[in-house]
């Protein structure tokens, strides 16, 4: 199995004085296990100054979104090869803030991911339910969904250099968690599905979970058998506090 993943995502939040003191904390802080990858995920303009920052270390840099397009007539919007340029390695998609915010369907997600790969990005593939279709009994058929767009559109090879988070829109930011049983029940299922496909490469995927992930309960949930890491928000605002949640990491 591939070492644990954490990813912190900042989301709109701090200014580059708080980045800097964020990330110099976590640098100076108790040693972070060698059992996970950790990545943090910056807003775009800080990403060239906490490059600097990491300086090539263990601590990995992402983005928390990009363009479908290379390059072009795009105003405003970033694309996966100036994300390598300035340094990051992973790039999430798909996010429920972007997918409701932001109208990003499953199409535009797709083509999201797929960019992400041809710049030599590692895509974080976001799924999850609202909390309607949770209490419909529409959470196995949405995830299915999310997941088959993305499955359809780059094959099943794509999976071999990609991540996927399961984010229970009703857990982000809400400070409600899915239990482990809820989150495995998932988890269980994006694996068997992308098993489906090819075996090797859905016992190989990382599996996050995200959703008010804390320390109080991030050990219980690492430890599910399908869950092999946290996407983590609010929480990896506090240095101690996002250490410590890595340090829960099997
Ligand atoms: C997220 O931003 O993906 C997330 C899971 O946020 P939080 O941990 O704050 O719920």
């Amino acid at each position: 199995m591939r070492p644990f993943l954490v990813v912190g995502n900042w989301k709109m939040n701090g200014t580059r004085e708080s980045a800097t003191q964020l990330v110099n904390e976590i640098l100076r802080g108790p040693e972070l296990p060698a059992t996970a990858e950790i990545a943090i995920c910056p807003p775009f303009v800080y990403l060239a100054d906490m490059a600097r920052l990491l300086n090539g270390g263990t601590l990995i840099l992402g983005a928390q979104n990009l363009c479908a397009e290379d390059n072009g007539p795009y105003t405003g919007e970033v694309s996966g090869s100036m994300l390598r340029d300035a340094g990051c390695r992973y790039v999430i998609v798909g996010h429920s803030e972007r997918r409701n915010l932001y109208a990003e369907n499953d199409a535009l997600v797709a083509r999201k991911f797929m960019a992400a790969q041809r710049a030599g990005l590692t895509p974080i593939l976001c799924v999850g339910e609202t909390l309607t279709q949770r209490q419909r009994g529409e959470t196995h058929a949405v995830i299915m969904r999310q997941l088959m767009a993305v499955l359809d559109a780059a094959g099943i090879d794509a999976f071999d250099q990609a991540v996927v988070a399961y984010e229970p829109v009703w857990a982000i930011g809400t400070g409600k968690t899915a239990t482990s049983a809820q989150a495995q029940e998932v988890h269980a299922l994006v694996r068997a599905c992308i098993s489906a496909g090819n075996a090797r490469i859905g016992g190989a995927i990382r599996l996050l979970y995200g959703g008010s992930v804390k320390a109080s309960n991030a050990a219980e949930l690492f430890q599910m058998p399908d869950i092999n890491g946290g996407l983590v928000g609010g929480a990896s605002l506090e240095a101690y506090e996002f250490i410590a949640i890595c340090k829960a990491a099997i």
